[in-house]
């Protein structure tokens, strides 16, 4: 199950999410049993399915929200491209996000320290070292 969970690809998200489907609406069915039950005068019975099917009901709808928002998380990773300003005079050293129009050695904003402008020295896009995710099969 950990093993699941670490590895965030859409194949095993899509398997979580019909595990969680099939788990709430055997909760549903649980909950309409003991409803039943209940009326059918078997009240212990009838508490017991309720307890299980509520149980399960809110163990998949929390599973649900979990898996969606790892999801979502995956969508909005895209490595951010980053520019990095230098002023030429005292040396200080700025990092921002690229914005359109960015090349190398264009002048931009003054410096904060001694106000000189500054020079874009690097762009280049953030690259965090991930291993690629393999599927177990
Ligand atoms: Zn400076």
């Amino acid at each position: 199950m950990s093993k699941a969970s670490s590895s965030s690809t859409a194949k095993i998200s899509s398997f979580v999410l019909i595990v969680i489907f099939i788990t709430l609406a055997l909760s549903l069915a649980a909950i309409v049993l003991s409803v039943n039950a209940f009326s059918g005068g078997q009240e212990v019975f009838a508490g017991y399915l309720l307890l299980i099917g509520v149980l399960s009901a809110a163990l998949s709808v929390y599973v649900l929200f979990q898996t969606r928002k790892r999801i979502l998380r995956l969508k909005i990773e895209v490595p951010p491209i980053t520019t990095t300003i230098e002023c030429r005079k005292c040396g200080f050293k700025s990092i921002r996000e690229f914005q359109r129009g960015d090349y190398i050695f264009k002048d931009v904003e003054p410096c904060q320290k001694c106000n000189e402008n500054m020079l874009i020295t690097a762009i280049y896009r953030e690259v965090k070292e991930r291993k690629r995710e393999r599927f177990p099969f």
